[in-house]
């Protein structure tokens, strides 16, 4: 089996983990109604990440509405999957072997990632930096002292321009400590989830890229509707990395063509679309079967690739 690394999961705190919730006469029966639900809503989530795909194609204007829709349709999916436990119920289903826990503050803050990684080998914590922070450069290099692997940066959550002096400050930092970061990309309209959604085109990034051209950057969603500029990019810098989630398997088949396998990371953006982690691994088994992808490149985008950017020894299968 070769080794599988989801490099984008989120998990979120668990509302039946403490209280009356999780030992009062409610929790047997709660846990129950949600695996019954989670069965229900996976053709509900499959049939969502099937129309992400064509979203792409209908005119700006028409997207720019029907994003606000669709960016609010996978809410309900999170009270039926989406805490640690679920995680690796799902991990363990598909076999995935680490997945890599992205925080966002404030609903899945770093101390929570932090923690919950520290728990279970399995999971790797990715961490963030809220906007309020105070000494954020101090807290970031406490975060990797402790064990972090990657910084993640949001800018249309923040609502923040790719190259703030905030960001570049933080981009240092992570640079200096040899950590790879993850800049959500995809200009994606949803006011609700989102400060500032042009913040995050992915053609923002150029002053960026210009600025730290050691630094290793992975673009999550290879720039969502339009990932020809994520590959236009990751063709001119060398130091771009494009991860797959929400892509078909045509558009990872032209990320392997146009910039190879060495730089493409498998991930799911798990539990956003509940069963994506088979939909997302699919998707690379689709490229083999299309001969998109050969068998051993299949297992750079699979783990390998993901692997080698945070030093996790490849021997070390956890399944
Ligand atoms: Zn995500």
């Amino acid at each position: 089996m070769p080794l599988i690394i989801d490099s984008h999961v989120h998990v979120f705190p668990n509302p039946f983990e403490s209280g009356a919730l999780s030992t009062g006469p409610l929790s047997d029966p709660i846990q129950k109604a949600r695996q019954i639900a989670r069965r229900w809503w996976k053709p509900v989530s499959a049939s969502m990440h099937r129309t992400q795909g064509f979203l792409r194609h209908v005119p700006e204007s028409v997207r720019k509405k029907l994003d606000a829709v669709s960016g609010i349709v996978p809410l309900p999916g999170l009270l039926v999957e989406s805490t640690s436990a679920d995680l690796i119920q799902s991990m363990n289903e598909s076999r995935i072997d680490y997945a890599w826990v992205i925080a966002h503050s404030p609903l899945m803050p770093n101390e929570f990632v932090m923690d919950l990684c520290s728990r279970n080998p399995r999971l790797i914590p990715v961490v963030n930096m809220p906007q309020k922070a105070s000494k954020p450069v101090q807290l970031l290099k406490a975060h990797f002292k402790r064990g972090a692997k990657a910084l993640k940066l949001h800018p249309a959550a923040d609502g923040e321009a790719p190259d703030s002096p905030r960001y570049r400050k933080l981009v240092r930092t992570a640079t200096a400590a040899g950590v790879p970061i993850i800049i959500h990309t995809g200009c994606i309209h949803s006011r609700l989830l989102f400060k500032d959604p042009e913040q995050s085109r992915a053609e923002r990034l150029v002053p960026l890229l210009k600025a730290f051209p050691e630094t290793t950057f992975i673009l999550a969603h290879m720039n969502f509707h339009d990932p020809n500029t994520a590959f236009d990019l990751a063709e001119k810098y060398p130091n771009i990395y494009l991860e797959s989630s929400w892509q078909p398997a045509e558009v990872i088949g032209e990320a392997v063509r146009r910039i190879g396998a060495e730089r493409i990371l498998f991930g799911s953006d798990w539990p956003l679309v509940g069963s994506n982690l088979s939909i997302g691994l699919s998707r690379i088994r689709e490229c083999v079967a299309a001969g998109t992808l050969s068998p051993e490149e299949s297992r750079l985008v699979l783990g390998e690739n993901a692997a080698r950017l945070i030093g996790l020894k490849v021997e070390a299968h956890a399944t």
